[in-house]
């Protein structure tokens, strides 16, 4: 994790900003994410707004990869790795329940996919 998204006129975004295990499959989800909020905050600027904003992009987006991208990616990571049978049996089950139930699953993708708290 950086720590600064930005300096001056440099920003960072994507894996440049924040790397995190591949295996959670949400480095490009929140790097597409830090760009929509970053292209967001250069509109804004050439609306005649200060650029001051890039500080908010900053501090939103580095909040956000710590508190959520990491949890993510590791809850991902663990769900996939766990070996005790009576776990992966209880996984394996919550993972069939969602899927069966389109609402649970919308839910879910959802959440995988960062769209439902975009930030
Ligand atoms: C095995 C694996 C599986 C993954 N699966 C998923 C998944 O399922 N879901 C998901 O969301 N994410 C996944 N990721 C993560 C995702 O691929 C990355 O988070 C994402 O590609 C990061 O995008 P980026 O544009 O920030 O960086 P990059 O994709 O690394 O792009 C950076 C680009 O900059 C170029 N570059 C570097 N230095 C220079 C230079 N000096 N001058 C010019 N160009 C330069 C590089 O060649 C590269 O093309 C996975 C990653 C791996 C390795």
């Amino acid at each position: 994790m950086a720590d600064t998204f930005r300096v001056g006129r440099a920003i960072l975004v994507g894996d440049s900003a924040h790397n995190n295990n591949p295996s959670g499959g949400m480095g490009m989800n929140s790097g597409i994410h830090d760009a929509a909020n970053l292209t967001e905050k250069l509109i804004r600027i050439r609306n005649g707004e200060s650029d001051s904003v890039l500080d908010d992009y900053a501090r939103e987006r580095r909040q956000y990869a710590i508190e959520s991208v990491q949890l993510y990616t590791d809850q991902q990571y663990n769900n996939m790795v766990m070996s005790e049978e009576e776990a992966r049996q209880k996984r394996n089950k919550s993972l069939a329940e969602t899927a069966a139930d389109p609402a649970k699953a919308r839910a879910y993708l959802l959440r995988a996919s960062m769209l439902e708290e975009r930030i």
